[in-house]
């Protein structure tokens, strides 16, 4: 079974069309990924360590192939 990943700043689909996982994950492109920790300071230092990107993006692409490049 397939389980689809979003974007949690836009919630669209993070792969793309062939398959590909952009390498802004768990963010679909940098936007999204300046969007979330804008959001975050905004936040007021909220504590989010149970969503920490590195971890999630792990779970969810495990399957996928390794050379994602973490920037
Ligand atoms: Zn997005």
């Amino acid at each position: 079974m397939v389980r689809t990943a979003t974007c949690p700043i836009c919630h669209q689909p993070l792969a793309k069309a062939d398959g590909s996982i952009p390498d802004t994950m768990p963010f679909c492109c940098k936007r999204c990924q300046q969007a979330d920790l804008y959001r975050w300071f905004a936040g007021k230092y909220a504590i989010v360590e149970d969503l920490a990107p590195d971890r999630l993006a792990q779970e969810m692409f495990q399957s996928e192939d390794q050379d994602v490049n973490p920037e």
